[in-house]
Formats: structure tokens, C-alpha cells, sequence
């Protein structure tokens, strides 16, 4: 049987850490052990290790032998992975922690829609307030913790008028700068892993929702300013994009969080992660975000182009250690009746045959990888031990 996880991890931003989020900081918040892949995917790697040291130490016999996979580009490309288990014999039985419990059996499609807008031209002359940059964002997986803008020939009674529809946003925190009649608007919102936008703030869409206050044209930022307010808006789920939104009864809504807003050689580039259940095919799918993306272009009269890139849910159907997990899980936690959950991140279960993920998160709690806040609790760790060992042995035995 075999134990799948990864080494690979996301980039930080130190700035936001107690301590380097590169060495486990077991003592700013205890309890917790902070540091990058804590959760995903290093403290599982550590698990297993300690788990399939145990069984060998109390020399408890398996027929089965267990393999422990650390892929080193999970995060990243996929490619290589693939490309060894061509050659490679996978085991029979497979379970991924790089998830969370009880098991999953369902991931939904990563999806992106990229949109370019293009350089400014001649800059608008008039004294009215002029919207000239809108950035944000960090990595494509992250729902973005940080987003600014900046305006020139701002007054006092804009500042204000933002200020104010700011202020009813709930738990995001803004600070404003002036210098002279140019004003900094700088949005901080909660990261998170981008497949649980629920779990974060997403300081773009929060900050495009702030300087709604008044139409702005004339700047590819006010353009940009202007999509995501028409078509992202604030909700998680696409509401206001087109026809694009769905959710299926078992792997939940499709998720639309923009993620990363940034110049790229005089372009600016939005990046909008999609996570979609089943449903719908790629085709249709596809087609509603031009559909949408078309009307909007139509009607602001600008020169945007929109590449999007639509991946499949993947539904796990017969891996025959579901009950054994199952049952682990409900004797270690004590939670009766436990059943099988779908998730809207990615993992390498896809790649393995009878593969499922079994942890290292409980369900129903903020998933903390990916987020610039990254931990594991000392309790959740042990109680992954027991059970991850407990797994082991019952499925090898
Ligand atoms: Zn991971």
C-alpha cells in the first residue's frame, strides 16, 4: 500500500511571520507549530514517517508492504509525477494526507481565467480623480490577503465616500496614505488556500468593491476596476459572472476567487482561480465565462483579452479501504457515522490507482496551507499519528 504526500511548498511572504515560517516555531502561539507546510505537506510527511517507525518497532507483522511517495512538485507540475508512474508500479491501495478527514472521495476541477488588459495609452488630463493602479495578490492558490490602489487628484469627499463603503466591510482593515492629491488606498484582507475561499478575505475583490463609489473611466486600472465589479463582485461563486455559476449536491459550488492582479510589461493581469464540481463539461463552461466576458467587453468598449484554461472533477468510485478509514477515524475522534467528503483542492490521489485522502485536516475547521498563517496544532499531530498508524497497520495487516 502506498502513502501519498508532498515536499514541495507554496512561497510566504516572512514579512507576515512571527518567526522565518522556514523553521518550526513551536513557542509564539502554543500549542501550535508554525512554519511553511506544517499542514501542507511536511507535518504529514513527518506522520507517516513516525507511524510506519512504530509499526517496526513494535514489530507488528504486515503482509503488505507500505511505500511512502514524497513528490517534490505538487504544488507546481504534475508533469514529472506522471512521467515516472509510467515506468513505475504503483502500489494496489493508495492514501494521499494532503487533505483532510474523514476521506475524500471527490476534487473538484482547477480551472484559471487570465485577462489582459492593455497599456494606457494617453493618460486622462483633467483634474477629475483618475484610478491609476489596482494590484494585488501573491500566488495563484492563495485567495489574497493584500491589494492597493492608488488615485490621483483624489479630494477629501472621495476619500471619504471610500472610506465609509470600506468600512462596511467586515473584517477587512485599510489604510489610507495622501501625498498631495494622490491617495494610497491599501486593503488587507485574510489568505487562505484557494480552494477554500470561505476560509479567507479576498482583499481584490474587497478592495474593487470599496472604490465603487463612483464610475471610473479612462485607465486600465478603472477597466480592470470595472470587470471586477461587474462580473466577480464579492460573493465566492461566480453570481455575477454571466451564467458561469453551478454547484453540485455532493462536491458543492463551483468557487471563482481572483487571486493574483498585476502589471506585466505594461499590461495589467487579472488571474481568477476556479475550482468546479461535476456537472457541467469544460465545452459549456467555457463557453458561459466568453459569453459573459464578451458582454462586458462589448459594453466598455476596451481592447481585453481573456484566456481561459477549464480542468475536470475527479470522483473517486471504488477504492475498497474507505470503510477501514472510516472506521479509524470514528474510533480516534469519536465522531459517529462519519462518510465521505469532496473537496475543492487537487491532490495526487488522482494519479494513483484506488487512491483517497484520508487527512491531516478535520473537517469543519479552517484549512491553514497555503495561508500566511500556516500551523498545526500539537494535539491534531499526535491524534494523526494514531490514526494514520492505526491505518497503516489495518490495511497492511
Ligand atoms: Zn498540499
Amino acid at each position: 500500500m502506498g502513502v501519498i504526500t508532498h515536499g514541495d511548498v507554496q512561497p510566504v511572504d516572512p514579512a507576515k511571520w512571527a518567526r522565518s515560517p522556514f523553521e518550526l516555531d513551536r513557542t509564539s502561539e502554543p500549542g501550535k507549530l508554525l512554519g511553511r507546510g506544517t499542514e501542507d505537506d511536511k507535518g504529514p510527511i513527518a506522520t507517516a514517517l513516525y507511524a510506519m517507525k512504530s509499526i517496526q518497532d513494535k514489530k507488528v507483522l504486515l503482509r503488505k508492504r507500505v511505500e511512502l511517495y514524497v513528490y517534490m512538485a505538487e504544488e507546481s507540475d504534475w508533469e514529472p509525477l506522471k512521467e515516472f508512474l509510467k515506468t513505475h508500479t504503483p502500489p494496489d491501495i493508495n492514501i494521499t494526507i494532503d487533505a483532510e478527514y474523514p476521506v475524500v472521495t471527490a476534487e473538484k476541477g482547477y480551472g484559471s481565467i487570465k485577462l489582459s488588459l492593455p497599456a494606457d495609452a494617453a493618460l486622462p488630463s483633467a483634474t477629475a480623480p483618475v484610478l491609476r493602479s489596482l494590484t494585488g495578490g501573491f500566488f495563484g492558490s492563495q485567495i489574497p490577503e493584500d491589494a492597493r490602489a492608488t488615485i490621483e487628484h483624489a479630494t477629501a469627499a472621495l476619500e471619504a465616500q471610500i472610506r465609509a463603503r470600506a468600512q462596511q466591510q467586515q473584517g477587512m482593515r485599510y489604510t489610507f496614505e495622501r501625498q498631495g492629491e494622490t491617495l494610497t488606498v491599501k486593503a488587507l484582507g485574510v489568505s487562505a488556500h484557494s480552494s477554500k475561499p470561505e476560509d479567507g478575505l479576498n482583499a481584490i475583490s474587497m478592495l474593487a468593491d470599496a472604490l465603487n463609489v463612483q464610475p471610473w473611466t479612462g485607465t486600465q486600472a478603472a477597466d480592470m476596476l470595472s470587470f471586477l465589479n461587474q462580473l466577480v463582485g464579492t460573493g465566492l461563486y461566480g453570481e455575477k459572472f454571466g451564467q458561469i455559476a453551478y454547484r453540485d449536491a455532493f462536491m458543492g459550488p463551483m468557487t471563482v476567487a481572483p487571486t493574483v492582479l498585476k502589471q506585466n510589461n505594461g499590461e495589467l493581469e487579472l488571474n481568477i482561480n476556479l475550482r468546479r464540481p461535476q456537472g457541467k463539461t469544460a465545452y459549456a463552461l467555457r463557453q458561459q465565462v466568453l459569453d459573459a466576458f464578451n458582454g462586458w467587453k462589448a459594453q466598455r468598449h476596451v481592447a481585453a483579452e481573456l484566456q481561459v484554461q477549464i480542468g475536470e472533477p475527479w470522483l473517486q468510485t471504488s477504492a475498497p479501504q474507505i470503510p477501514t478509514l472510516l472506521t479509524v477515524f470514528s474510533h480516534y475522534t469519536g465522531i459517529t457515522d462519519p462518510q465521505p467528503v469532496a473537496i475543492g483542492g487537487g491532490t495526487n490521489s488522482r494519479l494513483f490507482p484506488n487512491a483517497v485522502s484520508f487527512g491531516p485536516a478535520m473537517p469543519h475547521t479552517v484549512y491553514t496551507g497555503h495561508s500566511e498563517h500556516e500551523f498545526i496544532t500539537e494535539k491534531q499531530l499526535l491524534l494523526n499519528l494514531q490514526m494514520y498508524t492505526a491505518a497503516l497497520i489495518e490495511l497492511a495487516k
